[in-house]
């Protein structure tokens, strides 16, 4: 089923579906059934930030067959422009859901991204984790242009239900858009850090802080580095607010 156009949101020229954990894995159980390779993206506030000026990243996210809205700083403008959104959805959180259920129906999927070995530690946790579930395969992600083709190749040839895409933004975005006709899997997810977390390596925000919305701020401290990226988010409030009615 097509979803309705009310179904979306657009904030700065991105579109998002406006869909909860529940509608996204219907949603992705759809993708599952039909042939082809879906992409999944989860858009914050610096991905839509960073689209402005990168094309090829805009073009990338708005061609997905879903658009997740993560972080609270979508969250916010959603509700400055009249059209709120109940909740963030995290690409991590969703990517839990969708073990789960690769799991329960002996799904197979391909872990790619993380620095080399990132990818094969989180494989042993998810296999701990979410006993059932196949690997097909996993990689890691830092190659370029030159590189992506055998990628592509070694991914096909271990043909997955789902490729995790876990290579930061904008190259998972553009990885997964590019490749898209190419890719022999049911669905493709973008999901930035999450190996890192499921590798044991980086640790996730408590779920009091998750849950206050505060999950940048755990973030912030434990990763001081990642400042300049989000000081990002006044601007983008700024400029949603700015744009507001144009
Ligand atoms: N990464 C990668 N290839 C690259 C650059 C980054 O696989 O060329 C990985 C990096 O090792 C990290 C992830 O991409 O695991 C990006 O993590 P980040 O925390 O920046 O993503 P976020 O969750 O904020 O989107």
């Amino acid at each position: 089923m097509q979803p309705d156009i009310n179904d979306e949101i657009d904030i700065m020229g991105i579109l998002l579906d406006r869909v909860d954990y529940y509608k996204a894995s219907q949603r992705i159980m759809e993708f599952l059934e039909s042939p082809g390779a879906k992409i999944v993206v989860t858009p914050n506030a610096e991905i839509i930030m960073a689209a402005q000026k990168n094309k090829k990243l805009k073009d990338a996210v708005n061609s997905a067959d879903l658009s997740l809205p993560d972080g609270i700083g979508v969250v916010l403008a959603s509700r400055l422009l009249g059209r709120p959104l109940e909740q963030r959805t995290t690409g991590f959180d969703l990517m839990m859901e969708l073990l789960k259920m690769a799991a329960d129906r002996k799904l197979s999927i391909f872990l790619l991204g993380g620095k080399p070995g990132v990818a094969e530690d989180a494989a042993k946790n998810i296999k701990k984790k979410f006993p059932g579930i196949r690997v097909a395969g996993t990689h890691h992600g830092y190659f370029d242009e030159s590189g992506e083709e055998k990628v592509v190749g070694i991914i096909n040839e271990a043909s997955p239900d789902i490729l995790f895409v876990a290579m930061g933004a904008p190259k998972q975005e553009i990885f997964m858009a590019k490749n898209r006709d190419k890719l022999r899997c049911r669905v493709a997810m973008g999901v930035g850090g999450s190996l890192d977390v499921l590798s044991g390596k980086v640790r996730r925000a408590p779920v009091f802080m998750q849950r206050a919305g505060l999950e940048w701020l755990y973030r912030l401290i434990t990763q001081p580095s990642r400042f300049r990226r989000m000081s990002v988010l006044p601007l983008f409030l700024f400029n949603v607010i700015f744009r507001r009615g144009k």
